[in-house]
């Protein structure tokens, strides 16, 4: 039995003991390949002796220093890669550095209720996200969260917020409607709630670019963020973009809001849209030290800067230097290696090889992703797209089989609220090869397979 406080209480876990690339050994020496970099974090595999060293370096330098009296050389460095790839409009940004990704979302929502105390904007206290959504566990993060099953006993213990639809065209999107127009009916749904609550009351507006864990890659269509960027501005609603899970890379862009470009304007495909605060985590450390970020465009910046001048927000871990150092190698080695190529080629044949795979299978509803971030939607009817009850635990199912297949896939059960169906998430690492990507999707192939059977399905 484990003595620490897994999530299932009932469940021994495997004890995992060593990584090698993509592969991941249990105390028993058996090997799993990790399609899902545990959930969207090991984006360089496991034991990369890049980072490692980076690690092992800073050690030997400082391992931290508290930032009320210092800076350090990591952190300042890490700051400046992130500001250089973010969108051209992010401008002279500037980076918090926290330690996970629910705090870069707390940091993210104070970090917008101050701005808007900077500007006397008082009332605007109310966050506005999307139904289906997941931000964090902690409870400002949980408050914007909309999964129904995630809040559910904490519900009285959260801040109200509104949720709005989500992007969700396998289920949303009506048979003769336009992607474009699909977009619109989206995007005016933020609109009606601003009006609905009034607009000087409302903080922002919190969306992930590619949906993760609770909508399996759901990815917006076209023109969505460019026109979410309007009606934010219009209203002076800030805009936030959770990168946790899809940014850092995932997608084959460095931030995954740069793959939304405005289709209408011409030069937006080289200035794509912009938030105003981003979070990220998961691949941001990689999983070789727990480190997130919040990062906050020049407006918000500015703005603070010219009012208090003081972050009113603070962690003790903050800037960590042995985090920032590892975080940092993480970055380079994707820059070195041009990975994000790697991501977009791999990302490219696997696409190839699940829609080869799955497409015509009797219970696989949706394949849909971007990069090296895919989900599968399960659903019991092709035809109705009516999901799996609940109870018969299909995704958790298959992740356990997966296991025992020596794989690791992400299982995400939309279907406790009803509608939608069970996922199956896969983002290997980006160093994952062609025949690497085969014995995933061949291991997931045998794994559904015998979930069905043992369900009678
Ligand atoms: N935001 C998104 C989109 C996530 O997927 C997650 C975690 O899965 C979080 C926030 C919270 O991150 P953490 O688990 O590091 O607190």
């Amino acid at each position: 039995m484990n003595s620490v406080l897994h999530r299932n209480l009932r469940h021994s876990l495997p004890t995992a003991s060593k990584g090698e690339g993509v592969y991941l050994k249990d105390s028993e020496g058996k090997l799993y390949i990790d399609a899902s970099g545990g959930a969207g974090v090991s984006s360089l595999g496991h034991r990369s002796a890049v980072v490692n060293n980076a690690i092992w370096q800073q050690l030997n330098q400082l391992e931290c220093a508290h930032t009320s009296f210092f800076t350090n050389s990591p952190c300042e460095s890490l700051a400046s890669r992130l500001v250089e790839r973010a969108p051209t409009d992010f401008g002279q940004g500037r980076v918090i550095f926290i330690n996970s990704g629910s705090e870069a979302m707390e940091v993210a929502l104070k970090l917008a209720r101050q701005f808007h105390v900077e500007r006397g904007e008082l009332t605007r206290t109310h966050f506005i996200s999307r139904r289906q959504s997941y931000h964090g566990n902690t409870l400002g993060a949980l408050a914007v969260s909309g999964n129904l099953r995630r809040r559910q006993i904490y519900q009285p213990m959260l801040m109200p917020t509104s949720q709005i639809a989500p992007c969700y065209a396998y289920r949303h999107q009506h048979s003769n409607e336009s992607e474009v127009a699909y977009a619109q009916r989206c995007a005016l749904d933020l609109e009606t709630e601003i009006n609905h609550l009034g607009a000087e009351n409302v903080a922002a507006f919190i969306a992930e670019p590619v949906s993760g864990a609770t909508l399996g890659c759901a990815t917006a269509p076209q023109t969505y963020f460019a026109e979410i960027r309007r009606i934010c501005d219009r209203y002076g609603v800030l805009m936030i973009a959770d990168e946790v899970m899809c940014g850092m890379g995932r997608t084959g862009h460095w931030f995954a809001m740069s793959g939304e470009v405005d289709i209408e304007d011409s030069s937006s495909a080289t200035n794509p849209v912009c938030p105003d605060i981003i979070t990220l985590a998961k691949g941001l450390g990689a999983g070789y030290q727990p480190i997130a970020a919040t990062m906050a465009s020049e407006k918000v910046v500015s703005v603070i800067e010219k009012g208090s001048g003081q972050l009113a927000n603070g962690h003790t871990y903050m800037s960590h230097a042995v985090a920032c150092a590892a975080a940092l190698a993480v970055v380079d080695e994707i820059t070195q290696r041009d990975l994000l190529h790697e991501v977009n080629v791999m990302g490219r044949y696997i696409q190839a090889l699940l829609a080869a795979t799955f497409a015509e299978h009797p219970y696989v509803g949706d394949i849909r992703g971007r990069g090296l971030f895919w989900g599968i939607e399960l659903v019991k009817d092709k035809v109705t797209k009516v999901p799996f009850a609940a109870e018969l635990q299909i995704a958790p199912m298959i992740k356990q089989v997966a296991m025992q297949n020596g794989l690791i896939c992400y299982p995400a059960q939309g279907c406790v609220d009803g509608i939608a169906g069970d996922h199956i998430l896969l983002a290997p690492p980006f160093i994952i090869n062609t025949e690497q990507i085969n014995e995933v999707v061949d291991k997931l192939q045998i794994s559904l397979k015998a979930c069905l059977v043992n369900k009678n399905l």
